[in-house]
């Protein structure tokens, strides 16, 4: 393209006059102002009286994680990695060990978690954890008032992570996400969810 033709294509937008007043604002101080008096005045709550009053979570909201236990309350995980590689924030730190062979119990896997751990703090509550899982062992819940004194307090390890499904498992609330493997009604990709045959051989869902 030549310079005059790339100079014609160029359009340079107008910077816009401004009054004396608009200049000093005022404007936009007086509706500002007049806003805020017309709701200190109007006698209704502007803001949510939490604690008091819990908010209603939608039902694909993102909070807390848990790791779901099978039907022998054994960690569901399998230690495939597949979270800790499709996390973006690289918050998942998973350690993984033989599964005991001696034990009859654990005849279903080669392998799990020795270690999980979550940092809370870094997490960006994406939910690619929850998409990866081939097995729905990770998830996310409607667990939102998440506090603690210190960062080390919000790295969750796997017996802080399995007490969430614990507390969680009977709330009639979580995941609604996910159903054995397959995102739920409130996922974007619902429909193509609803499409989808079941997976075989998938053990309890939390
Ligand atoms: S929700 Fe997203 S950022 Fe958080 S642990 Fe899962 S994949 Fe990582
Ligand atoms: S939680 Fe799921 S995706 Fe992550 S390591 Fe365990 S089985 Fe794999």
């Amino acid at each position: 393209m030549s310079e005059t033709k790339k100079k014609k294509s160029v359009k340079w937008g107008e910077e816009p006059k401004l009054s004396v007043l608009d200049a000093l604002y005022l404007p936009a101080i007086v509706s500002g102002l007049t806003t805020a008096m017309r709701h200190a005045v109007s006698g209704k709550p502007m803001t949510r009286q939490y604690p008091e009053v819990e908010p209603e979570i939608p039902p694909n909201y993102r909070g807390v994680h848990r790791l779901n236990r099978d039907e022998e309350g054994r960690v569901k995980c399998v230690a495939c990695y597949m979270c800790q590689t499709a996390c973006p924030a690289n918050c998942i730190e998973i350690i993984a060990a033989p599964a005991p062979k001696d034990d009859p119990h654990w005849k279903d896997r080669d392998k799990y978690p020795a270690t999980f751990t979550i940092d809370e703090l870094r997490c960006i509550y994406c939910g690619m954890c929850e998409e990866a899982c081939p097995v729905d062992a990770i998830e996310l819940t409607s667990v939102y008032d998440l506090t603690g004194m210190t960062r080390e307090e919000m790295i969750f390890d796997k017996e802080k992570l399995l007490s969430v499904f614990d507390q969680t498992v009977d709330s009639g609330n979580d995941p609604v996400r996910t159903n054995r493997g397959i995102l739920g009604p409130a996922s974007e990709a619902s429909q193509k969810a609803k499409d989808a045959p079941p997976p075989p051989g998938r053990g309890r869902r939390g």
